[in-house]
């Protein structure tokens, strides 16, 4: 079983395309943490269950994700 979640980049916080808002930043701080915590808490919970998870961003090509996807699944023993 493969788990593959494609994260925006702002709702997940890219380090490469993701600021912290400045504006409001006493709401987004903590809403943002929730949602990295959310992250890691379901990507451990599948892991837990047996899934392999893959998390990509946005911003990854659609066919680097599903090489990705085709190389756990054939490493898979
Ligand atoms: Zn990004």
């Amino acid at each position: 079983m493969v788990a593959v979640f494609i994260d925006r980049c702002f709702w997940h916080s890219c380090p490469e395309h993701s600021a912290a808002p400045t504006t409001n930043a006493d709401y987004w701080d903590p809403k943002l943490a929730r949602n990295r915590q959310r992250d890691a808490d379901n990507t451990a919970t599948l892991q837990s269950a047996g899934w392999l998870v893959i998390r990509a961003w946005e911003q990854t090509p659609p066919e680097d994700i599903a090489a990705q996807v085709a190389a756990v699944v054939v490493a898979r023993p």
